[in-house]
């Protein structure tokens, strides 16, 4: 294993010891031991971190992952440079600048100085993103693309995202029209939101507080339900269209909807990096961002309101 002199024992980190309120039981602890790199993880200084909700899921204990144990640390977006690297890490080395979705995090998580992590989950950072940019995409963009596939929604095709505005909703928007080339996209939001959907792409944005969406004669092949709509969504698909479903992961889902869980690999990130490079598709931070490494508890509470337009992200770290 490398050695870096630089690489501190102890560090800072959002720490919860038992389940509860974030406000309650997550804690700064500025002497935690820095993590151990196994031998395919890297050690990253973590620059930026971005918060998604199952990250409060977690310390709330509603959602209990296998092979999780207290005391942890939440996140799983980061964005940062490789400071050690595992003996058995091919492609990465010490100084590199990258971002990622450390899926494995069920202990060691992101809200912290240094996270160790799957070299496969990392990939380089796009040179035109910021720090704080880059740590806002990981899971968001997994989630979006791997749900769009899953779908099958491919060139010509209409897609409705519910939930338009949100961290998943903005990416998966740009993601259907740049990537998927979908001809038709439609998104819910509030009043105020709907000419950031138009913005990402959207040619019809649904104001879901004037209109229900699956009343609207217009049917699309795929809906995508970042809210937790599935009864809904089911009407508002083509007879052989199909419903991702990403919220309501442990019901019974009327067909055709299908539950979807991200999973995280470099190659997705790759593939999508010349769209970034060239600005085609762009992170969403929520204008109340960034909230810095002391405001992690401030962070969540917002969060928790699911009022954030696109992502809440922390930086620096
Ligand atoms: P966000 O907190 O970013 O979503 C907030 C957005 O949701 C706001 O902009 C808000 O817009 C919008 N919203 C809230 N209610 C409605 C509504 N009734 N109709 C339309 N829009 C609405 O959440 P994420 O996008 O990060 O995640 C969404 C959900 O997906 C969460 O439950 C999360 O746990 C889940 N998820 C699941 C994954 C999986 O692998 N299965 C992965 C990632 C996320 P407005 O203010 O206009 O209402």
């Amino acid at each position: 294993m490398a050695a870096n002199s630089a690489v501190p024992a102890k560090m800072k980190a959002w720490v919860y010891r038992e389940h509860g309120d974030v406000a309650t039981v997550l804690r700064l602890d500025s002497e935690l031991e820095v993590p151990e790199v196994q031998e395919g993880q890297v050690l990253v200084k973590v620059l930026a971190a971005a918060l998604n909700p199952v990250d409060t899921k977690r310390v709330n204990g509603v959602v209990q992952l296998p092979g999780s144990a207290l005391p942890a640390v939440p996140g799983y977006d980061l964005a940062g440079i490789v400071v050690k690297v595992g003996r058995e890490v091919k492609d990465l080395k010490v100084g590199d600048q990258v971002y990622g979705f450390m899926l494995n995090a069920k202990k060691d998580g992101t809200l912290a100085e240094y996270a160790a992590g799957e070299e496969a989950f990392l990939a380089l950072k796009p040179k035109k993103l910021s720090f704080e940019e880059a740590a806002s995409l990981p899971a968001v963009f997994h989630t979006a693309y791997g749900g769009l596939e899953r779908a099958g929604l491919s060139r010509g095709k209409s897609v409705l995202v519910l939930g338009g505005a949100g961290g998943v909703g903005t990416i998966t928007i740009q993601l259907a029209k740049e990537v998927f080339g979908a001809s038709r996209v439609a998104a819910t939001s509030s009043t105020g939101k709907l000419d950031l959907l138009k913005s990402l792409g959207a040619d019809l944005a649904i104001d879901y507080t004037k209109v229900n969406f699956e009343d609207l004669p217009e049917k699309f092949d795929v809906v995508y339900d970042t809210v937790g709509q599935s009864a809904r969504a089911v009407k508002a698909v083509k007879p052989e269209g199909s419903v991702v479903e990403i919220v309501e992961l442990d019901k019974e889902l009327p067909p055709p909807a299908f539950s979807f869980r991200a999973t995280s690999d470099r190659w997705t990130l790759e593939k999508v990096k010349p769209l970034l490079e060239s600005g085609k598709v762009k992170p969403v931070i929520d204008p109340k961002s960034p909230f810095s490494f002391a405001q992690v508890i401030e962070a969540f509470s917002y969060l928790q309101t699911r009022r954030a337009t696109g992502k809440v992200v922390i930086h620096p770290v």
